[in-house]
């Protein structure tokens, strides 16, 4: 029997997992990942903690296969990380040469969030489909796309970044530098603006009441919540948010066509009463003949997706 270990390294927290091929996970943990320390240090103290993990559930290193990585960053040719998002670590590093120094044993890594897609087309939520879309609508929007067995990671590694296709000419700024992105509409910062920038005219509703008129503390789940209960002014701000969202996943199902869509991040959890709108409205953005029989779906791999993906570059 043959094992993987699966990393998810992280800006501040770097998950790692004793997997097989079928993504069950043996063992796993949690550490710190002290990217001050710089990338070789980092690797060794990862891998020292995958040998002892796998200790622990009595695998032998001898029959560990592959190490698989996600990567805050673009990688190139699952060995190359162009720049991290956040580690002061340069750029072009060959992460997979060092990793194979320092373990002996072959490693592939890939872009965090298309490990996460990859995840769930493998062993998640997209399991037996052969094309589907991750979107993470969080803090920002991420994407990954899966097409024909193969992760779309692109020539130079940001393939998959769905968040900053343009949604409207010289539009709202986003955190990229650019304007009129998706990210900066439909992420929860997107909502969260627009609806701070309503509340600050509009005083009169639920919304405003939840959050006792502290407009620091709002965020997308508030929103949602008032929507739930019925309050006219945040299921307003849930037609704005299924009108970009149906925007931005219409123009990926003209390009794409994928038979699942998954959503997962804190905005997906809005659940129907935000997926009800998007499908209405997804009539106005793309073809009948590719949102005939989409399915949306949310993630199930959750805080595992990124040590159960990283087994998936070895399928
Ligand atoms: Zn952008």
């Amino acid at each position: 029997m043959f094992y993987y270990v699966g990393i998810d390294l992280g800006g501040t927290n770097t998950k790692i997992g004793i997997l097989d091929i079928e993504g069950n996970i043996y063992e796993n943990t949690s550490i710190k990942t002290l990217s001050a320390n710089g990338a070789q240090k980092t690797l060794e103290r990862i891998w020292g903690t995958a040998k002892e993990i796998a200790q622990k559930s009595s695998v032998d290193i001898k029959n560990i296969k592959g190490i698989g990585i996600g990567i805050p960053g673009p990688v190139i040719n699952q060995s190359v990380v162009a720049f991290f998002a956040n580690f002061p670590w340069g750029q072009n590093v060959n992460i997979k040469e060092m990793m194979e120094k320092i373990s002996g044993i072959e490693t592939k890594l890939d872009n965090d969030v298309n490990i996460i897609a990859l995840g769930e087309a493998k062993f998640g939520a997209a399991k037996g489909s052969k094309a589907s879309v991750t979107i993470a609508l969080g803090t920002g929007i991420g994407g990954g796309i899966y097409v024909d067995g193969h992760l779309i990671s692109g020539f130079t590694g940001a393939g998959g970044e769905v968040g900053h296709m343009k949604l409207v000419m010289n539009g709202r700024l986003c955190g990229c530098g650019q304007r009129g992105c998706f990210e900066a509409y439909a992420s929860a910062t997107g909502l969260v603006r627009e609806a701070t920038s309503r509340l600050i005219v509009n005083k009169n509703n639920l919304l405003y009441e939840k959050i006792n008129g502290k407009l620091d503390i709002l965020e997308a789940k508030h929103i949602f919540d008032a929507a739930k209960e019925g309050d006219k002014f945040s299921l307003d701000l849930v037609d704005y948010e299924a009108e970009y969202l149906a925007m931005g996943i219409g123009n990926i199902l003209n390009i794409i066509n994928p038979e699942i869509i998954v959503l997962s991040g804190g905005v997906a959890l809005a659940g129907d009463i935000l997926i009800n709108p998007l499908k209405e409205k997804l009539k106005k953005y793309a073809l009948p003949v590719v949102t005939k029989d989409i399915k949306f779906v949310q993630g199930i791999l959750g805080n595992q997706a990124g040590i159960k993906g990283s087994i998936g570059l070895f399928i």
